[in-house]
């Protein structure tokens, strides 16, 4: 790296510097266009209350659920109707729960409650949701990572783990366009995860297919069924399905999703009535006459694509601008979902982000996607476009480029 572009780089982070701009590429939340789309909703159910089978959606009850919303979303998680429960406004909430009451009660197939275990651990694919690491931590839940290859969690790691150590209770599994990576899981993978010899009898599948129907392109991603593929291998208690309309209704006013084999629902819920006597079925009701059916849900969701793609094509056409050729510069090119994951040469990841607050732009911490916010490498930057308007998105990406050139020059690194 010469003298030259080291002082060149420099120049173009003071004149960024100077700018005092101030952007945010951190969170993956829906932009106000895109939760404008589900205006409508908010006039709904209106005057009629009715559900389909004619109960009162105002009052308390049906703990599972309104079937008509379960209809609606049953194709798109893969889980039959009469297995899957529609609850409140966050699927987060419902993983974190299903942890937390495994450790209080024996989950089916289970020796003994978690709470009882000497040591529970969950297998981590990095890089991970950063929330799934949290919920972990709160509930003394170890985390193990494994890594994430482009078909999945590498298998051969993920099967010798879980087979020889029953404290190994777990694995949490982002299948389609995986946060930060946009992976999608391979059938291969799904099988393999589905019928994998376990030390832990009451081993769970954390399944949360948060990104199902959020793609990118006219080609959606297909996953394999994860549920039918366990119960075809003969455990068909290990996977836990979850999902919300969060990102695709209301992002603070959607509905979550926690489906499985009818004992896993049942055990769900024989827990729950100690806690609540009915979900917000009025919000049931609301999302099912907006999104009518599976259809609707399809049509709504490529309106979001309308608002999200053009700005995934900026990060993607601005890196490959001033990166394509740069040694240890890769990112990924998601085909759907809320993420890009950018890896730059080891030990730069938290230098950029460094470099990008001081200049007003806000990126996830390096190391978030990583158990115990550690990075091996430090070399994992998760880049977040959707909420942002596109103008934001394209002067934050140019900033980010900015501050990649001067962490490279500075280490002495090529930027071509
Ligand atoms: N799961 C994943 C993988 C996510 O990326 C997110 C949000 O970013 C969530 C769950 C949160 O979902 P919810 O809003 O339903 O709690």
């Amino acid at each position: 790296m010469s003298s030259t572009a080291l002082q060149s780089a420099k120049a173009d982070y003071d004149a960024l510097v100077a700018r005092g701009i101030t952007l945010d590429l951190t969170r993956g939340k829906p932009s106000a266009a895109q939760l404008d789309l589900a205006a409508p909703m908010l006039s709904m159910p209106g005057p009629d209350y009715r559900a389909a089978d004619g109960s009162d959606a105002r009052n308390y009850g049906n703990l599972r659920g309104l079937p008509e919303l379960r209809a609606i979303f049953s194709g798109a998680l893969d889980v039959p109707v009469e297995q899957l429960v529609a609850f409140n406004n966050s699927s987060l909430e419902l993983m974190y729960d299903t942890l937390a009451q495994a450790m209080l009660s024996a989950l089916p197939g289970a020796r003994r409650r978690w709470a009882d275990e000497p040591r529970v651990a969950f297998l981590a694919p990095v890089p991970g949701y950063d929330r799934h690491y949290t919920a972990c931590e709160h509930l003394g839940i170890e985390l193990v990572p494994v890594p994430l290859t482009d078909d999945g969690p590498d298998m051969d790691t993920v099967e010798q783990l879980v087979a020889g150590d029953p404290s190994i209770k777990g694995i949490w599994c982002v299948p389609k366009y995986s946060n930060p990576t946009g992976t999608v899981y391979s059938d291969e993978t799904v099988r393999r995860l589905a019928s994998m010899p376990t030390a832990a009898p009451d081993f769970r599948i954390m399944w949360d297919n948060a990104y199902a129907v959020h793609h990118l392109t006219e080609t959606p991603a297909e996953i394999a069924d994860v549920l039918a593929l366990a119960t075809e291998a003969g455990h068909p208690d290990r996977p836990f399905v979850f999902g919300s309309s969060s990102k695709i209704t209301l992002a603070g006013s959607g509905v979550a999703f926690l489906g499985g084999s009818a004992a896993n629902v049942d055990w769900w819920v024989a827990r729950l009535v100690a806690r609540n006597i009915g979900p917000d079925k009025l919000n049931h009701l609301r999302h099912a006459r907006f999104l009518r059916d599976a259809d609707g849900l399809a049509e709504h969701m490529r309106r979001h694509r309308e608002i999200v793609a053009p700005k995934f094509a900026v990060v993607r056409q601005v890196l490959a601008e001033h990166f394509a050729d740069t040694p240890g510069v890769t990112w990924t090119d998601p085909a759907g979902g809320y993420f890009v994951t950018l890896t730059v040469p080891d030990g730069l990841a938290s230098e950029v982000v460094r470099l990008a607050k001081a200049a007003g732009i806000a990126l996830t911490p390096a190391g978030a996607t990583y158990p115990y916010g550690k990075d091996p490498r430090d070399a994992v930057i998760r880049l977040a476009p959707t909420f942002p308007v596109l103008a934001e998105v394209e002067q934050a990406m140019a900033g980010v480029a900015v501050c990649l050139r001067l962490a490279l020059a500075s280490a002495g690194l090529a930027t071509r």
